[in-house]
């Protein structure tokens, strides 16, 4: 018999996660809550935070995407010396340029 243990996602773990992100202490959470005004300037400063470092990952991450020689290394052909992005791209070439220059694939 599997022992198949399901756990359903609560609100209050959906918050506790949130909070967590933002770098809310998630056990003393409700006492910081009890002066509001304190309370609302916590969650504006996190929040900022947050959405600036998830903005700063996101154009770091398209950077990386839109310019993908900085992350892989350069594929160069052994007979003409022309650079791939990809392997699958270098093979592909090089059976073209195999024939282009007589040699048997
Ligand atoms: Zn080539």
């Amino acid at each position: 018999m599997s022992c198949l243990v399901l756990f359903r996602k609560r609100y209050k773990d959906s918050l506790k996660r949130t909070l967590s992100a933002c770098d809310i202490d998630v056990q003393g959470w409700s006492d910081l809550a009890t002066d509001r005004s304190a309370w609302r300037c916590i969650i504006q400063e996190a929040t900022t935070k947050f959405e600036e470092e998830r903005i700063t990952a996101a154009n770091n991450k398209r950077l990386r995407r839109d310019n993908p020689t900085q992350t892989s290394t350069p594929h160069p052909c052994r007979h003409c010396s022309r650079i791939c992005r990809a392997r699958i791209g270098l093979i592909s070439h090089e059976r073209a340029c195999r024939q282009r220059h007589g040699q048997p694939p």
